[in-house]
Protein backbone atom coordinates (compact mmCIF):
# COMPACT_ATOMS: atom_id res chain seq x y z
CA UNK A 1 0.00 0.00 0.00
CA UNK A 2 1.32 3.48 -0.31
CA UNK A 3 0.05 7.14 0.63
CA UNK A 4 -1.17 9.50 -2.47
CA UNK A 5 -1.05 13.16 -1.89
CA UNK A 6 -4.50 14.26 -1.34
CA UNK A 7 -5.60 17.33 -4.25
CA UNK A 8 -6.84 20.44 -2.33
CA UNK A 9 -9.33 23.16 -3.34
CA UNK A 10 -9.35 24.91 -6.27
CA UNK A 11 -7.67 21.62 -7.83
CA UNK A 12 -9.71 20.94 -11.33
CA UNK A 13 -9.24 17.43 -10.59
CA UNK A 14 -12.19 18.35 -7.30
CA UNK A 15 -14.68 19.41 -10.30
CA UNK A 16 -14.22 16.65 -12.99
CA UNK A 17 -17.02 13.86 -13.21
CA UNK A 18 -16.09 10.66 -12.48
CA UNK A 19 -15.98 7.02 -14.60
CA UNK A 20 -17.68 3.95 -13.42
CA UNK A 21 -15.22 0.67 -12.34
CA UNK A 22 -16.19 -1.93 -14.88
CA UNK A 23 -12.98 -4.27 -14.36
CA UNK A 24 -13.06 -5.97 -10.66
CA UNK A 25 -9.21 -6.50 -10.74
CA UNK A 26 -6.23 -6.59 -8.64
CA UNK A 27 -6.22 -2.29 -9.79
CA UNK A 28 -9.25 -1.68 -8.09
CA UNK A 29 -7.86 -3.65 -4.65
CA UNK A 30 -5.14 -1.79 -4.65
CA UNK A 31 -6.56 1.47 -5.28
CA UNK A 32 -9.31 0.80 -2.52
CA UNK A 33 -6.17 0.04 0.18
CA UNK A 34 -4.46 3.14 -0.78
CA UNK A 35 -7.41 5.86 -0.21
CA UNK A 36 -8.00 4.05 3.12
CA UNK A 37 -4.07 4.23 4.27
CA UNK A 38 -4.46 8.00 2.33
CA UNK A 39 -7.53 8.83 4.99
CA UNK A 40 -6.38 7.18 7.80
CA UNK A 41 -3.15 9.38 7.17
CA UNK A 42 -4.89 12.30 6.66
CA UNK A 43 -7.55 11.95 9.98
CA UNK A 44 -10.52 11.96 7.71
CA UNK A 45 -13.37 9.85 8.05
CA UNK A 46 -14.02 9.90 3.88
CA UNK A 47 -12.06 10.14 1.06
CA UNK A 48 -13.65 9.78 -2.53
CA UNK A 49 -11.24 8.87 -6.07
CA UNK A 50 -11.09 12.99 -7.08
CA UNK A 51 -9.35 13.58 -4.26
CA UNK A 52 -6.39 11.93 -5.24
CA UNK A 53 -6.64 12.43 -8.65
CA UNK A 54 -8.48 9.06 -9.59
CA UNK A 55 -11.23 10.15 -11.54
CA UNK A 56 -13.29 7.17 -10.96
CA UNK A 57 -16.83 5.90 -8.82
CA UNK A 58 -14.79 4.97 -6.13
CA UNK A 59 -14.76 6.26 -2.22
CA UNK A 60 -13.85 4.89 1.16
CA UNK A 61 -15.14 5.45 4.89
CA UNK A 62 -14.56 4.54 8.37
CA UNK A 63 -16.44 6.49 10.69
CA UNK A 64 -14.75 4.78 13.69
CA UNK A 65 -13.97 7.16 16.80
CA UNK A 66 -10.66 7.52 18.42
CA UNK A 67 -10.35 4.06 20.40
CA UNK A 68 -12.88 2.44 18.78
CA UNK A 69 -12.90 -0.88 16.33
CA UNK A 70 -11.97 0.40 12.65
CA UNK A 71 -14.78 -0.45 11.13
CA UNK A 72 -13.35 0.91 7.06
CA UNK A 73 -15.86 0.36 4.20
CA UNK A 74 -14.74 0.82 0.28
CA UNK A 75 -17.41 1.89 -2.04
CA UNK A 76 -17.65 0.92 -5.85
CA UNK A 77 -19.69 2.90 -7.88
CA UNK A 78 -22.23 3.76 -5.20
CA UNK A 79 -25.72 4.89 -5.66
CA UNK A 80 -28.50 6.47 -3.58
CA UNK A 81 -31.39 4.67 -3.97
CA UNK A 82 -33.15 5.82 -1.47
CA UNK A 83 -33.44 9.29 0.84
CA UNK A 84 -35.34 9.93 4.01
CA UNK A 85 -38.07 13.29 3.83
CA UNK A 86 -36.07 14.09 6.99
CA UNK A 87 -33.33 16.34 7.02
CA UNK A 88 -30.31 16.59 9.42
CA UNK A 89 -27.45 18.75 9.69
CA UNK A 90 -24.09 18.26 10.31
CA UNK A 91 -20.78 20.61 10.28
CA UNK A 92 -19.08 18.98 7.72
CA UNK A 93 -15.26 19.40 6.87
CA UNK A 94 -13.07 18.01 4.07
CA UNK A 95 -9.44 16.71 3.77
CA UNK A 96 -9.31 19.00 0.18
CA UNK A 97 -10.44 21.89 2.08
CA UNK A 98 -8.63 21.80 5.26
CA UNK A 99 -9.49 23.75 8.19
CA UNK A 100 -12.70 24.91 7.29
CA UNK A 101 -16.07 23.53 8.39
CA UNK A 102 -19.64 24.57 7.89
CA UNK A 103 -22.97 23.25 8.04
CA UNK A 104 -24.73 21.36 5.79
CA UNK A 105 -27.94 19.70 5.91
CA UNK A 106 -28.85 16.33 3.76
CA UNK A 107 -31.80 13.70 4.51
CA UNK A 108 -30.85 12.59 7.48
CA UNK A 109 -30.74 8.51 6.18
CA UNK A 110 -30.00 6.90 2.88
CA UNK A 111 -29.87 3.48 0.55
CA UNK A 112 -26.47 3.07 -1.56
CA UNK A 113 -26.45 0.74 -3.51
CA UNK A 114 -22.83 -0.63 -4.29
CA UNK A 115 -20.23 -2.89 -5.09
CA UNK A 116 -17.16 -4.26 -3.70
CA UNK A 117 -13.59 -3.84 -4.52
CA UNK A 118 -13.98 -7.23 -5.87
CA UNK A 119 -17.39 -6.64 -7.75
CA UNK A 120 -19.51 -7.76 -4.71
CA UNK A 121 -23.25 -6.42 -5.23
CA UNK A 122 -24.23 -4.79 -1.62
CA UNK A 123 -26.13 -2.16 0.04
CA UNK A 124 -25.96 0.15 2.80
CA UNK A 125 -28.29 1.07 5.11
CA UNK A 126 -26.84 4.92 6.86
CA UNK A 127 -28.11 6.88 8.98
CA UNK A 128 -26.14 9.57 11.63
CA UNK A 129 -22.61 10.16 10.44
CA UNK A 130 -22.53 7.20 8.11
CA UNK A 131 -25.54 8.70 5.84
CA UNK A 132 -23.78 12.49 6.18
CA UNK A 133 -20.41 11.53 5.28
CA UNK A 134 -21.49 8.97 2.30
CA UNK A 135 -23.48 11.79 0.67
CA UNK A 136 -20.61 13.71 1.66
CA UNK A 137 -18.12 10.85 -0.75
CA UNK A 138 -20.52 10.46 -3.46
CA UNK A 139 -20.71 14.61 -3.90
CA UNK A 140 -17.31 14.70 -4.80
CA UNK A 141 -17.86 11.18 -7.67
CA UNK A 142 -19.97 14.14 -9.36
CA UNK A 143 -17.56 17.05 -8.60
CA UNK A 144 -19.39 18.35 -5.94
CA UNK A 145 -17.83 19.65 -2.93
CA UNK A 146 -19.59 20.83 1.10
CA UNK A 147 -19.30 24.57 0.31
CA UNK A 148 -21.62 23.86 -2.73
CA UNK A 149 -24.16 23.21 -0.04
CA UNK A 150 -23.64 26.75 1.87
CA UNK A 151 -25.27 29.86 0.74
CA UNK A 152 -23.16 31.95 -0.94
CA UNK A 153 -22.56 34.06 1.72
CA UNK A 154 -21.12 31.62 4.02
CA UNK A 155 -19.56 30.22 0.91
CA UNK A 156 -17.56 33.40 0.50
CA UNK A 157 -16.89 33.59 4.17
CA UNK A 158 -15.21 29.99 4.34
CA UNK A 159 -13.27 30.53 0.70
CA UNK A 160 -11.70 33.55 2.01
CA UNK A 161 -10.75 32.29 5.01
CA UNK A 162 -9.05 29.06 3.45
CA UNK A 163 -7.42 31.15 0.95
CA UNK A 164 -5.49 33.34 3.75
CA UNK A 165 -4.73 29.75 5.61
CA UNK A 166 -3.58 28.65 2.89
CA UNK A 167 -1.34 31.74 1.79
CA UNK A 168 0.11 31.96 5.27
ZN1 LIG B 1 -14.62 15.86 1.08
Amino acid sequence: MSLKPILLVPHAALREQTAPIGLFDKRVKLLADDMLETMYEGQGIGLAGPQIGALERILVMDIAGEGEKPNPLQLVNPEIVWSSEEQSAYNEGCLSIPGQYGEVVRPAEVKVRYQTPSGEEKELNASGLLATCVQHEIDHLHGILFIDHLSKLKRDILMRKYRKAQSA
